[in-house]
């Protein structure tokens, strides 16, 4: 079993990695973020009290999301994958207290938490490139830098938490996808 985070800032790149990841090491991907988009289109409660958060560059309530997560963990049971890769989540320290109690509950941890480090200005210019190919209603200027807040207050504490459990693996999200990919698995194949 291999159970990885993918850790970073909004448009760092964690779902591009996950794609490559996930086919690599043939992880089973939770986007909590994909699962809020898909509530969205479908109009389900859910997705009518996400939107309002997401729309303001805010957060999903941890209680929300942490009974999302323990849902869609549980539909992976059958699943045939060698392990999971967590995309989005978790985003808050209450969260990540829980994913750790919820793997603990089927007998399983988080392995690595691979972060991918880029600096701010990129990290604008790359969500505004992808809003104007996706249409995603967040990925406007006045939101995306919303979002850049919402991840330095609430988010990247989680990188000091995740030190302290030495699972964290600083990777420079700078460069090409391939080149990004490599350092990855280069952290991970030493574990
Ligand atoms: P990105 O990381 O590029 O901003 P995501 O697709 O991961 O995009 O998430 C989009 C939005 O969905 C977030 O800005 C947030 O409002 C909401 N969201 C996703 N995951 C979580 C989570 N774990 N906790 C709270 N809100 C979340």
């Amino acid at each position: 079993m291999l159970n990885i985070v993918i850790f970073g800032a909004p448009g760092s790149g964690k779902g591009t990695q996950s794609d490559k990841l996930i086919e690599h090491y043939n992880l089973f991907h939770i986007s909590t973020g994909d699962v809020l988009r898909d509530n969205i289109k479908r109009g389900t409660e859910l997705g009518k009290i996400a939107k309002g958060f997401i729309d303001q560059g805010q957060l999903v309530p941890d209680e929300l999301i942490i009974d999302i997560l323990a849902q869609v963990l549980d539909e992976n049971k059958a699943n045939a994958s060698d392990g999971v890769i967590f995309d989005g989540f978790p985003r808050t320290i209450p969260q990540a207290e829980a994913l750790e109690q919820l793997l603990a509950d089927r007998g399983t941890k988080i392995d690595a938490v691979v972060g991918l480090e880029v600096p701010e200005d990129e990290l604008i210019k790359r969500i505004l490139l992808r809003g104007q190919m996706s249409g995603r209603s967040d990925d406007n200027e006045e939101t995306a830098r919303k979002r850049l807040d919402t991840y330095h207050n609430q988010t990247s504490p989680l990188k000091a938490y995740y030190e302290q459990q030495g699972k964290y693996r600083a990777i420079n999200g700078l460069g090409s996808i391939d080149d990004i990919f490599e350092l990855i698995k280069d952290s991970l194949d030493s574990l």
